[in-house]
């Protein structure tokens, strides 16, 4: 297939790319930085960035999780190339990420394409009420046609909750924003049978259709980890994201014009997912999550679930339970039978006192202008009336306890 003069690959991988709606890109230090000098490779961005700024004008949604602050830290402050404390190197990020953000700033801006810092810790892609606010900031992002680019707070994470790596945090980032796709631009051009390092006879891999065991063990958990360049955390971000309804490409990132590549058939491997991430969200929502609390509505908000509306406030006549924004609650009809399940917008406090009211009182009420839905149809399952009426008690904690 030819448009324009290009050629266009129908690799999976180069096919997927094309027609992904929202794409997160993992880009690592390695291509980022100079390992010798410690300074950025300039020209290499500025191709990432026509590159992406293609993807954007053919209306795809891109999302940057980008390494680099500690190596580029770590030579502003002069420490030197041994082996750092977990105080340099969170002094390393501190300085680094200032000058990453402004790498970034400075080749997407004059594409018209405003650039948008976010620092994630673990803690914002698990605790529910950070997850919330987390994914409603990349969305609104997203659609203000910013481009985000992330990296992991590590100025502040600690060792125990840290993701460590951003193959890892990508794909939680990819869960969050529920993107399509998520490209791994590595030092490696995908997945091979052995490592190609030390195996000649290893084979490069261009579908991962399923993560079956097999596939699982090439990624040398069992065997070492090292030479295959981290393929074991590549592999754990495959499992997330695929969960999550996102495919994954490993990508050899390091020449110029690394998307280019993929797309005109570069060697790369694909991931496929295991489902959409829509109906995962709705999955999770709907299933692994327990009420914490309970909305009983009126029969105009049981017509406008049905029709995949929102929740309003104003249909809202009893609140029960206790739970934080972000949490789960349970939708009841005025028949005590549960409907729908979903992710409440604001606390039980809140959600009594704004319940029955207009959103346009909401900033009255409560000083503050919050959403203008008690739960969006994003964040919202519903189910009609076949569930039993719920009790409120929460599973997750009878299992841990
Ligand atoms: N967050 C680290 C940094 O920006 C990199 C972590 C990784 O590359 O996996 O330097």
């Amino acid at each position: 297939m030819t448009i324009a003069g290009t050629d266009l690959a129908d690799t999976p991988a180069a096919a997927g790319l094309r027609a992904a709606k929202r794409v997160v890109i993992k880009v690592g230090s390695a291509l980022l930085v100079d390992e010798a000098t410690g300074r950025l490779r300039d020209t290499w961005l500025q191709s990432l960035a026509d590159d992406i700024a293609r993807m954007r004008a053919r209306g795809q949604e891109v999302i940057v999780v980008s390494s680099g602050a500690i190596a580029l830290g770590r030579r502003l402050l002069g420490l030197g190339q041994g082996v750092l404390r977990l105080e340099e190197k969170q002094a390393a990020a501190a300085t680094g990420q200032i000058r990453l953000a402004h790498a970034y700033e400075t080749v997407l801006g004059p594409h018209g394409i405003q650039v948008a810092q976010v620092l994630l810790t673990l803690e914002d892609s698990e605790a529910r009420r950070r997850y919330l606010n987390a994914r409603a900031t990349l969305g609104t992002l997203l659609k203000l046609g910013a481009v985000p680019v992330i990296n992991e707070n590590d100025t502040v994470a600690t060792a125990e909750i840290r993701f460590g790596d951003n193959d890892r945090l990508s794909a939680r980032v990819a869960e969050m924003a529920s993107a399509d796709l998520l490209l791994l631009l590595s030092d490696i051009d995908g997945l091979y049978t052995a490592d190609p390092g030390v195996d000649p006879t290893a084979r490069h891999i261009p579908r991962v259709p399923r993560l079956t065991p097999r596939i699982l063990a090439m990624g040398g958990g069992s065997r070492s980890a090292v030479g295959t360049g981290g393929m074991a955390t590549k592999l754990a971000a495959a499992r997330v994201a695929g969960a999550a309804g996102c495919a994954m490409v490993i990508a050899l990132g390091r020449h110029v014009g690394p998307i280019s590549a993929v797309e005109a058939g570069g060697r790369a491997t694909w991931f496929d997912p295991e489902t959409t991430p829509h109906t995962a969200r709705k999955r999770w929502i709907g299933g692994r999550l327990s009420p914490r609390g309970t909305l009983t509505v009126d029969e105009g908000a049981v017509k406008a679930l049905a029709r995949g509306g929102s929740l309003l406030p104003a249909g809202i006549r009893l609140v029960t339970g206790r739970f934080q924004r972000g949490d789960a609650v349970a939708v009841v009809d005025p028949a005590g039978r549960e409907i729908a399940r979903g992710l409440a917008a604001y606390g039980d406090a809140d959600a009594r006192a704004i319940a029955g009211h207009r959103s346009a009182e909401i900033e009255q009420i409560l000083g503050f202008r919050g959403r203008d839905e008690m739960i969006h149809r994003d964040d919202l399952v519903f189910h009609g009336g076949d569930m039993p009426a719920t009790t409120g008690d929460d599973t997750e904690e009878a299992q841990a306890s």
